[in-house]
């Protein structure tokens, strides 16, 4: 077969250009990236072997060799891993298989500072090797095959790949380095590099310049089977990056050696960015299994619960056997013990940080909290330790606040916990229905992330006191003193009970059966009107969201509360005593509805309608 020449997917062709222009101060990184990249070629035939041991007797201590060629300045990476076929290397090193990658290449600004740092959170792995080189070969053989192949690049827009040799198995990196990339030839200084990007491992790496003789450079010895006390900040940082291919600092790292029952190593990270793709329903956790120090599987079923897939690192245990399948790994119960006891290990951990550091740990709650409340309903053993760690927003304040805040300062004979939910904190905190708790100077939570609904559904008290939605059932508020004025003014007076019932009557008259309700209310105290849930009907929207995925057709309808103190109720109670107010009320009616709905972000049914009666009734005025 000879050369062939194909072109790399589209999403890689934009990251290439990006990389090989991008001012990228840290253009270092293409070595972590390779070397991880070699680490995990060993790890997975180390893995293989243990069922097929033919696949190494040829060669049976893995090791990487870095070389530096000065005359002809090439920089190589050769490691005796799984190694890549064709195909593998046309999808691999052609495509990004990653689930969410058109849309982050499409949020990619054009402005280069901002996309480095996207990027730096997106991890470009293989690619970035197009910062410091102009031409790439990469020779692979495969374990088990007998043919190699070549496959060569610049970078710009395709790729070529054809038949190559290779003595062993495994993959050579071969960079023609660029012009300002002079520095990789320097013996010395490429070491120090490697070492800080490999010391880490469990793989020894090997240095030659101009084929003079190999020295290995790192410790090669597995970070997390050394004492804490050993291990210094930088390499965990070091590891952190290597093991999560990440670029950011580890906010939290947890590193300890559970000996007893079950016995096994973690080294845990949490990051200190949110990773791009955190809410996409393909994101599995980062947390690597090894067995006894071999690598067995970055996807781990069940080994880390999904509200805790912000989580990078390792766990190594001793007790699993060697020779485990991955199929065969979610069906142990090992497994389902080792999360429960790293779960709760974590949990910990983040509690004695929000006590230590409320700052920072209000900016770990920013990024990940949305995912922790996952928790909430998917792990009823742990939901109060999750609602001990969960942080609010609140009308009482601008920080976070946490429900033993909240608790400690509720106001005398309030029984509940309010909250609201909304799409984003600005048009929630401008919800009428809040109006009345303002006045009383009663705190309400503002919860605006999707997953809210989900867990209030099923969480429905914290220390004793029910968790209650602002929008929903009945306000009982009148037993609260309210803040502002002890004595109200015969100009907020609200109008008497009698009064509005004919109001009320009317109205429902009206509406018939758009409202399931029509009621008085001190829930509001500027807005005439708003609408509101039944106690047992779905909060208005959880049941929009559910109808924007197609999960519910139902339509509950909403009760319509009037404000009793406002100018216009009053003004329509005096009109609803009047002859045939119920003709002149007809189109006010509707109007009070979808001015409610509006407020409510709920779509108004009828536009045509609405304004042929908005016409009307300021035609009356004028
Ligand atoms: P990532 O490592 O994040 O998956 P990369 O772009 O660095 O992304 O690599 C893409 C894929 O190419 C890897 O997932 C791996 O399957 C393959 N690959 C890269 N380098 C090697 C290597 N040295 N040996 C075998 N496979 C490799």
């Amino acid at each position: 077969m000879s050369e062939e020449k194909l072109e790399f997917q589209a999403e890689v062709s934009r990251l290439l250009h990006l990389m090989v222009n991008a001012v990228y101060s840290d253009k270092e990184v293409f070595l972590r990236e390779l070397i991880s990249n070699a680490s995990d070629a060993c790890d997975k035939l180390r893995y293989r072997a243990i069922t097929e041991p033919e696949l190494i007797a040829d060669e049976p201590e893995f090791r990487v060799v870095i070389g530096i060629d000065k005359e002809a300045r090439t920089l190589s990476i050769a490691d005796n891993g799984i190694g890549m076929d064709r195909a593998d290397l046309i999808s691999n090193l052609g495509t990004i298989a990653r689930s969410g990658t058109s849309a982050f290449v499409d949020g990619l600004t054009g402005d280069s500072k901002k996309d480095v740092q996207l990027i730096g959170q997106f991890g470009v792995g293989f690619y970035s090797v197009f910062m410091i080189a102009d031409k790439v070969d990469v020779v692979s053989r495969k374990a088990g095959d007998a043919q190699a192949w070549r496959w060569s690049s610049d970078g710009t827009g395709s790729f070529t790949i054809d038949e190559d040799s290779r003595e062993h198995r495994g993959t050579t990196i071969l960079m023609h380095l660029k012009p300002d990339a002079e520095q990789w030839l320097d013996a010395e200084h490429l070491k120090a590099a490697v070492k800080r990007y490999s010391d880490h491992i469990d793989l020894p790496i090997a240095l030659t310049t101009d084929g003079n003789v190999e020295e290995t450079v790192n410790a090669a010895s597995a970070l997390w089977t050394r004492p804490k006390s050993e291990v210094t900040e930088d390499q965990y940082t070091e590891f952190y990056r290597h093991a999560g291919h990440s670029f950011d600092e580890p906010w939290l790292t947890l590193h300890y050696k559970a000996e007893g029952k079950i016995e096994y190593s973690a080294l845990l990270f949490v990051p200190t960015m949110r990773p791009f793709d955190l809410f996409d329903p393909a994101r599995q956790h980062r947390v690597k299994l090894y067995v006894k120090r071999v690598f067995i599987t970055d996807e781990a079923e069940g080994l880390i619960p999904p509200y805790l897939r912000f989580l990078r690192g390792v766990v190594d245990s001793q007790d699993l056997p060697l020779n485990i399948s991955r199929e065969m790994l979610q069906n142990t119960p090992l497994i389902a013990n080792m999360r429960q006891a790293l779960t709760r290990r974590v949990l910990t951990e983040l509690k004695r940080k929000a006590e230590k550091v409320p700052e920072e740990y209000g900016t770990f709650w920013e990024n990940f909290g949305a995912v922790l409340k996952e928790g909430l309903y998917e792990d009823s053993e742990r939901r109060d330790d999750l609602l001990t760690l969960a942080r609010f927003r609140s009308t009482a304040s601008d920080g976070w606040v946490s429900l033993a805040e909240y608790v400690g300062r509720m106001k005398e004979g309030q029984s509940a916990i309010y909250y609201i939910t909304g799409d984003n904190l600005e048009s929630v905190k401008q919800s009428p229905q809040l109006e009345g708790f303002r006045a009383r100077g009663v705190e309400v939570l503002l919860l605006t992330d999707p997953v809210d609904d989900f867990w209030l559904s099923s969480v429905h008290d914290y220390d004793e006191k029910p968790l209650k939605s602002a929008t929903r059932g009945a306000a009982d508020l009148s037993e609260l003193k309210r803040d502002d004025d002890a004595e109200e003014s015969a100009d907020e007076a609200p109008v008497r009970d009698a009064e509005i019932a004919t109001l009320i009557a009317l109205l429902k008259q009206n509406l018939g059966e758009l409202v399931k309700d029509v009621r008085s209310t001190d829930r509001l105290t500027d807005s005439p009107v708003c609408l509101v849930a039944d106690d047992g009907d779905l909060d208005m929207r959880l049941e929009r969201m559910l109808k924007a995925h197609q999960q519910t057709q139902q339509s509950s309808r909403r009760i319509l509360e009037l404000n009793p103190k406002h100018a216009l109720i009053k003004g329509l109670c005096a009109r609803a005593q009047e002859s045939g107010a119920a003709d002149d009320l007809a189109d006010i009616a509707f109007l009070l509805l979808d001015q409610a709905r509006i407020i409510e972000g709920e779509p108004v049914p009828d536009p045509a309608a609405f304004s042929r009666r908005m016409a009307a009734v300021m035609t009356k005025a004028v």
